[in-house]
């Protein structure tokens, strides 16, 4: 820890600070040792440790104006927990490294905190330990650690000819929330707006859902961070294979459809930050992975096949009678989103 003191922010000395957000106790067997030493130690037995981490920095990844302290502390912790999705993982345990401005409120910084132990809570998970420096503009970044058992982490490389493609929920949601929070648009239905602001705000990552697909043998996942057709290609080119997903498959909400059709079209295949799952599994798997999505009350549903054709890392989108090739950029952040038309070509 590195906070020089007499520089305004007393309140941040490392004692309390650390105590604070110090638990009592964790609430994974596997921790030995969490906060309070210069590492934190756990045991793993015939496993596979999975991690992985994400790093908001204010400004770029979140504004005041569209999350709350708590949000942003949520949020964050959510997006790694479904990078952790995406592989198949369990989640453990978590560090946490931020970078505090001087003149930062420390409820402010204590509520960010907060925000991830709520979540924390609910999935059973513990912060081990982090790192609380000085600097220019609020960064937080995540470490967050899981397990998987011997052989079934899900890869993207492990798409194959034939395979049904599939995603969870809807596409385009969080774009369409993030457009609510920047007054880019209003919408009267309250209900449908608490939706779309949900889907940015706090996205529920699909951790039960990738453990339930357990028993089979191979899916190939990836998370939708930075939109649907990015996400595709990573899976093609990562797997050799080539996609086709049909248009009118790819599930939109009804909050979404309140945009023109041309703005849905960009949210759900380049908005991103949705954090739902987009996989591939054989075909004879689907049915496994459909009702794994409606015990759960997710739907997963089928948008495309994985080609025969020998061409790798192409996507391809059937739409009125056409196919044409899908471009792969994806969320481009608002701040320095220029150009909006990535669309296909
Ligand atoms: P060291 O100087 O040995 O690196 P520190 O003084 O930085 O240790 O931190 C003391 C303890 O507090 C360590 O266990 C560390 O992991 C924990 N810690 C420090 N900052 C954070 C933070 N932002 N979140 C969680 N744990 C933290
Ligand atoms: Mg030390």
């Amino acid at each position: 820890m590195l906070i020089p003191h007499g520089k305004g922010c007393d309140y941040m000395d490392e004692f309390t600070f650390i105590n604070r957000i110090t638990p009592s106790s964790y609430r994974r067997k596997e921790i030995r040792k969490g906060i309070g030493d210069d590492a934190a130690i756990f045991r793993l037995r015939q496993a596979d440790t999975v991690m992985a981490v994400d790093t908001f920095v204010e400004g770029v990844h979140f504004t005041k104006k569209t999350l709350t302290p708590a949000q942003i502390g949520s949020r964050l912790l959510r997006v790694n927990l479904s990078d952790l999705a995406a592989m198949g993982a369990t989640p453990l345990c978590y560090l946490v490294s931020i970078v505090v401005p001087e003149n930062a409120d420390p409820s402010y910084i204590e509520a960010i905190f907060a925000g991830m132990e709520t979540d924390a809570k609910a999935y059973g998970i513990d912060l081990i330990g982090g790192d609380t420096v000085m600097g220019r503009e609020l960064t937080i970044s995540l470490t967050i650690v899981g397990s998987v058992p011997e052989e079934k982490a899900r890869l993207r490389s492990d798409a194959r000819t034939g395979d049904v493609v599939f995603v969870t929920g809807t596409l385009g949601d969080s774009r369409a929330g993030l457009a609510l929070l920047l007054q880019e648009k209003t919408i009267e239905n309250d209900l449908l707006r608490q939706e779309l602001l949900r889907a940015h705000q706090q996205p529920t990552p699909r951790i039960e859902f990738a453990q339930a697909l357990r028993p089979l043998a191979r899916v190939a996942l990836n998370d939708i961070s930075d939109g649907l057709a990015n996400e595709l290609h990573e899976i093609a080119e990562s797997s050799a294979v080539s996609l086709t997903v049909v248009d009118a498959a790819v599930p939109v909400s009804e909050g979404l459809r309140l945009w023109e059709e041309e703005r849905q079209t960009n949210y759900k295949y380049f908005g991103g930050e949705d954090f739902e799952l987009v996989g591939t599994v054989s075909r004879d798997d689907f049915p496994f992975v459909q009702q794994a999505g409606e015990r759960l009350g997710l739907a997963v549903t089928k948008i495309g096949t994985v080609d025969k054709a020998a061409t790798g890392g192409a996507v391809f989108v059937e739409k009125n009678g056409h196919t044409r090739r899908l471009q792969k950029y994806g969320y481009v952040h608002k701040s320095r989103d220029k150009d909006e038309n990535h669309n296909e070509q």
